[in-house]
């Protein structure tokens, strides 16, 4: 049996392992990918540290990993329309397609949804099997680093196109790499103004690159303040990407009357908030979960091809037995996306 190498967790505990595995068998509807580069989301992080909600989620051993881009090597025999060679990524989600939200197009919301990495083997691995409904393959000469970052720039589009930006003024709220992708679509899609917020100098930083007006230290200027000045009314759009409830309270209260919030952050604890502005400005909050399966990667593509530059997001490369390097620096902020290299 052919083995490859593969970041596990295999103990409850903080950390991972770097180990050897077998390379996994495809079943007729998948097919295998060689993995070439992935990039470490704030799950796997979690995960990494070992936190309440990976605890109660992950049965280990599990080989980590959802974001990545790679080729085809092997196809299942039922399977149709991809072939070996072919470069690609995929959709970590893999829905029931039974439910109430899959049989309404709606599988982003699905009932009994597996993620990839987290309840089934990812693809921090040499080799990984993937659902073939799944795949989302990339054209000819598309850089791996962008393909692997499919996922997370899914969740930006489907948080920032559920407004029309042109010609809005627009906060982003949380400048990691999904915030950041958010100001790059809104600065693509003709936002009038931009204004974004993060306590991370390193972070406003790239903001200011991907195309931000305006940079807010989350943690000490008056977001509202700056938007009024900047806008004359407040802010039309609130995408709030920290999971910060200091961050949401302070970007609903710098939005216009009628405005409205994308909320794709997730809070580690409830969040009281003030209806009653919510009700007399008469904002429209929209939750955000994942992708929508496949209309999001559908605006993903045409916005790439339109041409979205997103390669500033993307800040640091690392090998597959640099993984503590690599989490160490996650975990200290200084950084935009994270790729690992098996
Ligand atoms: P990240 O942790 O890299 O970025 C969050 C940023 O928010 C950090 O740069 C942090 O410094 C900043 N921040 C914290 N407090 C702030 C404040 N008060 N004001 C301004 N900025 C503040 O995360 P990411 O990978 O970019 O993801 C963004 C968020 O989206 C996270 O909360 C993540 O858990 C969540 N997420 C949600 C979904 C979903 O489907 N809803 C999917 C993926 C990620
Ligand atoms: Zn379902």
């Amino acid at each position: 049996m052919a083995l490859m190498r593969a970041l596990q967790k295999r103990a409850a505990g903080p950390g991972l392992e770097l180990c050897e595995v077998e390379v996994p068998k495809i079943r007729p509807d998948q097919v295998l990918v060689k993995i070439e580069v992935a990039a470490i989301c704030g799950t796997d992080l979690h995960i990494y540290n070992w936190d309440a909600w990976s605890a109660n989620r992950l049965r280990l051993p599990v080989t980590i990993g959802h974001e990545f881009a790679g080729r085809i090597v092997e196809v299942g025999e039922n399977v149709t329309g991809l072939s070996e060679g072919m470069l690609v990524t995929a959709e970590g989600h893999f829905t029931c397609g039974r439910c109430y939200y899959c049989r309404t197009g709606q599988g982003h919301i699905c009932d009994d949804v597996k993620i990839l990495g987290v309840d089934i083997d990812g693809i921090f691995a040499e080799y990984a099997a993937i659902d073939a409904e799944n795949i989302w393959p990339l054209p000819d000469g598309f850089d791996p680093a962008v393909g692997a970052v499919h996922d997370p720039l899914g969740n930006a589009v489907h948080a920032a196109y559920v407004h029309g930006l042109t010609g809005k003024n627009v906060i982003v709220t949380g400048c990691g790499p999904i915030g950041l992708f958010c100001i790059a679509l809104a600065r693509q899609a003709g936002a009038r103004t931009i204004i974004a917020s993060d306590m991370n100098e390193y972070r406003r930083n790239l903001a200011k690159e991907l195309g931000a007006d305006y940079v807010v230290n989350g943690g000490a200027d008056d977001l509202k303040s700056v938007v009024r000045r900047a806008t004359g009314i407040g802010a039309d759009v609130l995408l709030e990407m920290s999971g910060s409830r200091q961050a949401l309270a302070s970007g609903l209260g710098a939005l216009r009357k009628g405005g409205a919030a994308s909320l794709l952050g997730i809070f580690s604890d409830n969040v009281s908030m003030d209806l009653d502005a919510v009700i007399f400005n008469q904002l429209t909050l929209h939750g955000i979960n994942g992708r929508r399966m496949y209309d999001t990667w559908f605006q993903m593509q045409a916005a790439l091809e339109a041409g979205l530059d997103i390669t500033p997001v993307i800040t640091h490369k690392f090998k597959f037995e640099e993984y503590e390097e690599a989490m160490a620096l996650l975990n200290s902020g200084r950084c935009g996306k994270v790729l690992l290299i098996p």
